[in-house]
């Protein structure tokens, strides 16, 4: 799902992050490749879309709770972000083939929205995210959270799945195991699409399944999430 040096992982720790080092390969990661980052920097640098690049680089910089400590990834500003949702502890980001062929294909929206089996809907949830393409940094950390604001406000809860048009996936939740899973499965679900699409079209399911299958939905968790 990630060769040489894309991809990155996160989980959030006492007063900030672990995350993969910037070029570092997921791999073969190791202790020595992650760095723990304070994610207040990086939130405030939001606060605007815009920053030279050069103060985008002295944040990363500055994020590092030691300064032995190797340069963080420039994802690490959509990272931080994600890890501030209520309940997020992990954050996994890699480009794989199987979406990645949807995702460089002009339907990538459409299969973000349409869920196609209970596993899916299990594993990624409702419906995905879906962000067009966006120079990777502090302006897809903007997009990213536009996105996923917008999905706390229709469901209540965060989303499982990000997918990045032109670009990668993200998953995120409680635990190692919750985002590993959604992986695993929004790939799968790629493959089961793409050879629905040759065979005349996907056939999603019904919303009124979709939504049984994910349950009820958590009105205070929309406001937790969007700090009301
Ligand atoms: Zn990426």
């Amino acid at each position: 799902m990630a060769i040489l040096g894309e991809g990155n992982v996160s989980s959030r720790i006492e007063g900030g992050f672990l995350i993969k080092a910037s070029g570092r390969s997921l791999g073969t990661l190791a202790p020595e490749g992650v760095v723990a980052c304070r994610a207040e920097g990086l939130l405030s640098l939001m606060e605007r879309e815009e920053e030279p690049d050069d103060r985008i680089e002295a944040a990363l910089f500055e994020s590092r709770m030691s300064e032995a400590e190797p340069k963080p990834s420039v994802e690490a500003i959509f990272h931080a972000y994600l890890l501030s949702l209520p309940g997020i502890e992990w954050v996994g980001h890699v480009h794989p083939i199987g979406v990645n062929r949807i995702l460089c294909s002009g339907r990538g929206e459409e299969f973000a929205r349409g869920r196609m089996f209970p596993d899916e809907v299990v594993c990624c949830g409702e419906e995905s995210v879906f962000v067009p393409y966006t120079d990777p940094g502090l302006r897809l950390a903007g997009a990213i959270r536009r996105g996923t604001r917008a999905f706390i406000e229709k469901h209540a809860g965060s989303p499982r799945v990000i997918l990045l048009g032109n670009h990668g996936v993200i998953t995120l939740g409680g635990t190692a195991n919750a985002v590993l899973g959604a992986m695993l499965m929004v790939e799968k679900a790629a493959e089961i699409w793409q050879g629905a699409a040759v065979l005349g079209g996907p056939a999603y399911l019904a919303e009124a399944d979709v939504r049984r299958i994910a349950g009820r939905s958590d009105e205070h968790y929309r406001q937790r999430a969007l700090n009301l």
